[in-house]
């Protein structure tokens, strides 16, 4: 059924009070503190489809319409009567609006700018907590249908299109699709923009711009994600990646008061967003998705008035100079008082073509005791002969059935731990298959059955096997780093304590203090999350490492 302020019917089972709040008598006084009172006449237009870093506006009198413009036409979107208000998530990234705010009849509004609204967000609980939680639902809503000024014209068997669906899926942008392989009349479209097969998928963006297989950054550019921000002041913080412990340091520290930038080369979520169900963090007992809580945290962050460049890749950092500069693409320069890299890692993934299905239903890249539970009295596969693999192995036999030890190589010995070999070869349930490889993986919502081929003998095998952990091991985000900050054996960055004299010494340390917990070898310089030596490879400890940073954040700047 449709509800009297949404001409299509809500998908969430949220109730209609919350999408569209009503505002008592007393909070809309708290709001008129801060704004303007004006009139409007019907069909003036409030606020303008396209339009940047728009007022917020409480109606107090008559009614306004929000609507999708196409040409000439436009779709009713919403209603606005009095007590109500405008607004959804891009009232706090101050990104391009998607739908125009039309008065339909005579009456009166409450506007406030922007930063007025910012501020009431962050200083009034209760009507923060009203806000915030309509514009994310009215986010939602309009993601649900597909209402926005995107048109994603693409296959579904095109990597392409899937990079450009996940890119706008995890930047919480809503778009409407064409599948090219179930629409017949889309020939015509495409002819009539001379689009050929090469070009897919095809972004129609805002109504007017045709972008042919376009990057992510492209796509940012065009839908303005980043127009709002000025990248040339010196800020008091730069955090580089917006994974859990970049976006934990964002929060921290903007709503510590610090002036904060967040460089995401990609967008909000890193590994985290990847992740189906994270069922160990804190406070979410039946799990939350990676990308759910990356859109949360994505909020949370914008509300404290903390910035993210969306994808803005960090290209080097200048550490000969103070306030020190990160150069992103293109050679432009962000100034920064003190910087925390947060760009975690990429594990290293098995190459089979439907690895994605199976991530966390069955392939995992961590052994922990969750998921040595799920694997009680089963067989179950490890791919790698590291010592994080040879650990797993270990660990897993005390419950699994068998373990399987596959190698690429001859052996394990060329690259793993002596005495982890020896227990391997002490433990009946480990059986190590050498110069052998997954081919293939089968199943359906969860892994049932596992292909692997022997290189050797040439053999190819079929098993029952419903679990595999990827130990190929995980790659730091540091090589655009050059020299800046020491570095582990692997690549990771030393920090706080395991920097050693010649460490400090190599790298010029300056100060009569030793580093801080988490500061690297250059004075305000910090590393969290999965790009540090010796993290912990958890999305608690990545958040736990980001809150950390930003207190010590605090006493250099003081210093
Ligand atoms: C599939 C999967 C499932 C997981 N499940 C769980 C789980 O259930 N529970 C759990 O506790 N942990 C889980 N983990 C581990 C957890 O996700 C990581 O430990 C956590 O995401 C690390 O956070 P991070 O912020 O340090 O780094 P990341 O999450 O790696 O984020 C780093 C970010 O930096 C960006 N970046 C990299 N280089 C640059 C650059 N040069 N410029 C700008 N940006 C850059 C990246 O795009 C990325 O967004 C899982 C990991 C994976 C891959």
């Amino acid at each position: 059924m449709t509800d009297p302020y949404l001409p299509v019917p809500l998908t969430l089972a949220a109730r209609v009070d919350q999408v569209f709040p009503t505002l008592t008598p007393a909070q809309i006084a708290r709001i008129a503190a801060h704004g303007q009172v004006r009139a409007v006449q019907p069909g003036e237009v409030l606020v303008e489809a396209g339009d940047q870093v728009v007022p917020f506006f409480v109606v107090t009198a008559g009614q306004v319409d929000i609507v999708q413009p196409y040409g000439t036409t436009e779709t009713l979107v919403a209603v606005h009567r009095p007590g109500q208000f405008t607004g959804e998530v891009n009232m706090l990234s101050g990104r391009r609006t998607l739908v125009r705010a039309r008065a339909s009849a005579s009456g009166e509004v409450i506007e406030l700018d922007r930063d007025h609204l910012l501020a009431l967000v962050q200083n009034d609980g209760e009507l923060g907590e009203i806000f915030l939680r309509a514009f994310l639902l009215r986010r939602v809503e309009l993601i649900a249908h597909g209402i926005g000024d995107v048109v994603l014209v693409g296959s579904s068997h095109s990597p392409g299109t899937l990079r450009v669906k996940e890119f706008l899926t995890r930047n919480g942008h809503p778009y409407a699709t064409i599948d090219l392989d179930r629409d017949a009349d889309v020939q015509e479209l495409l002819d009539r923009f001379q689009v050929t097969v090469d070009d897919v998928p095809v972004v129609i963006c805002r109504g007017t711009v045709v972008l042919r297989n376009p990057t992510n950054q492209q796509i940012a550019d065009c839908l303005g994600f980043n127009e709002a921000i000025d990248h040339t002041q010196v800020r008091d913080l730069v955090i580089i990646g917006a994974g859990p412990s970049g976006l934990s340091a964002a929060v921290y520290g903007a709503s510590e008061g610090l002036d904060v930038l967040v460089l995401e080369t990609n967008s909000p979520g890193g590994q985290a967003g990847s992740s189906s169900k994270i069922e160990n963090y804190l406070g979410f007992p039946t799990g939350i998705s990676g990308q759910e809580l990356a859109a949360r945290a994505y909020a949370q962050a914008q509300k404290f008035g903390a910035q993210l460049l969306i994808a803005k890749r960090a290209t080097q950092l200048a550490c000969d100079r103070k306030p020190y500069a990160i150069e992103i693409d293109q050679g432009a320069r962000v100034p920064a008082r003190s910087v925390i890299i947060a760009t975690g890692a990429e594990y290293r993934r098995l190459s089979i073509e439907n690895l994605s299905q199976f991530e966390g239903a069955g392939v995992y890249y961590g052994a922990t005791f969750v998921e040595a539970q799920w694997c009680g009295g089963e067989e179950v596969i490890i791919v790698g002969g590291g010592n994080s693999a040879g650990q797993a192995a270990v660990f897993l036999a005390h419950t699994a059935r068998r373990v399987h030890i596959l190698v690429r190589s001859s052996g394990l010995a060329e690259s793993m731990s002596r005495y982890l070999i020896r227990r391997i070869e002490e433990t009946p349930a480990i059986v190590v298959r050498p110069h052998t490889e997954i081919t293939a993986l089968e199943g359906g919502d969860h892994l049932e059955r596992v292909r692997w081929r022997d290189h050797q003998t040439g053999t190819s095998e079929t098993h029952a096997i419903r679990h595999v952990f990827a130990m190929t091991g995980a790659v730091p985000n540091t090589r655009w780093l050059e020299g800046c900050v020491a570095l582990d054996t692997q690549g990771f960055i030393k920090t706080g304590p395991d920097l050693s004299p010649e460490d400090l010494a190599a790298a010029r340390w300056p100060l009569v203090r030793a580093p801080h917990l988490l500061e690297t070898s250059l004075p305000g310089v910090f590393a969290v999350g999965d790009v540090r030596g010796g993290n912990i490879k958890r999305v608690a400890s990545a958040v736990g490492e980001g809150s950390i940073a930003v207190a010590f954040v605090h006493q250099v700047l003081r210093e």
